[in-house]
């Protein structure tokens, strides 16, 4: 078979080759990806930044406040992704439609005019598709949630887990308690890590970064969790319950030097209003300027799975993109149950048979 030549130089530098690349169907699906992991990873730092400023949401929160809200967001993240990787494929078959050799694209015009027309598209979509599938959707007491939301969900948290993505680590990083970049840890005892413990501490630091803020600055100190500090309070509180209390375990996880001051500050600070006060422990979580927001950090899982979600809507027809995936999604949800089913029937039918003499 002939290789298909590769473009010459002369012809790259010209801006007509830049344009035909543009409108070409093989840069809608990088264009579509592309989309889909920018909205997911944004959708979920401004999850992080609702929860620093407004619900009051930080790592060190106890519970499964992190948790539950951190999976809520990427629900959230992975609806808004599937729109804008749906609606990048859209507008690009609408402007390359209107593409021609003497035309000039005006893209803003196109994007207004590509938005009007989706809009109105979902919306007749989504009511025949409505009418064909009436069951389609699961009727709580006070709102419809149509089984399409819940499929596109259930593929963005599959997606985020299978990536190694956590849901409390969405959360901003509490300074005194384990952080949102946190991955390895090593045992610790009270004392300082020894020149052995900061060469490992050193090593994982340059992996995953300062556990608190994800830089992957040279060097690392070994920060002790839980605080000193902290752990006095919690053996305190241990002593009125029992007459052996176990003691605290710590271990040693890698922070900056800038986290470190400020957690010492932070903890300090405390310390003091907690001799004045007579409260029994700390109340950290409780206060946003002991969290560490992080939202405008890089961060691979996040854009990762966001690319798997909108991936996942490439290689549909025409029609698949403006019916949303949705009966496309329907289809395959339903193959994979006839296929478990099938599955499990032969697996009970073996089993029967093995056990009977
Ligand atoms: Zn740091």
């Amino acid at each position: 078979m002939k290789k298909p030549p590769l473009p010459s130089l002369e012809s790259i530098s010209s801006p007509r080759w830049w344009s035909d690349a543009f409108v070409s169907e093989q840069a809608d699906a990088l264009c579509s990806v592309v989309a889909g992991a920018v909205t997911f990873g944004s959708t979920l730092a401004f999850s992080t930044w609702t929860q620093w400023r407004i619900l009051g949401i930080q790592t060190g929160t106890p519970g499964p406040a992190p948790s539950v809200v951190g999976m809520a967001s990427v629900c959230l993240a992975s609806w808004a992704c599937h729109q804008a990787a749906l609606f990048t494929l859209f507008s690009r078959d609408h402007i390359r439609s209107s593409y021609s050799n003497n035309r000039v694209i005006d893209i803003s015009n196109q994007l207004r005019s590509s938005w009007t027309s989706w809009r109105q598209e979902q919306q007749r979509v989504a009511m025949a598709y409505d009418r064909r599938y009436r069951d389609d959707h699961v009727d709580a007491r006070y709102f419809r949630l149509p089984m399409h939301t819940i499929r596109v969900c259930a593929i963005g948290v599959l997606a985020f887990k299978l990536m190694g993505g956590r849901f409390w680590a969405i959360s901003p990083s509490s300074y005194a308690n384990i952080g949102s970049f946190a991955r390895q840890s090593i045992p610790a005892t009270e004392r300082y890590a020894t020149p052995a413990e900061r060469l490992k501490l050193d090593r994982i630091g340059r992996i995953w970064g300062c556990h608190t803020c994800g830089s992957r600055s040279r060097s690392f100190v070994g920060d002790h969790m839980p605080p000193k500090s902290v752990a006095e309070t919690m053996m305190k509180r241990r002593k009125l319950f029992f007459l052996k209390p176990k003691p605290v375990s710590f271990r040693f996880y890698p922070q900056c030097e800038r986290c470190s001051s400020q957690q010492g500050s932070i903890l300090s600070r405390a310390t003091q209003q907690l001799r004045l006060s007579r409260k029994k422990g700390f109340q950290l979580h409780k206060d946003r300027a002991n969290a560490y927001f992080h939202g405008h950090k890089f961060r691979l899982v996040h854009h990762l799975a966001g690319a798997a979600v909108a991936g996942i809507s490439i290689g549909g027809s025409n029609q698949d993109i403006m019916d949303g995936n949705r009966s496309r999604f329907r289809k395959i949800e339903k193959q994979i149950e006839k296929d478990l089913r099938v599955a499990w029937k032969t697996g009970v039918k073996r089993a029967l048979q093995l056990v009977s003499p």
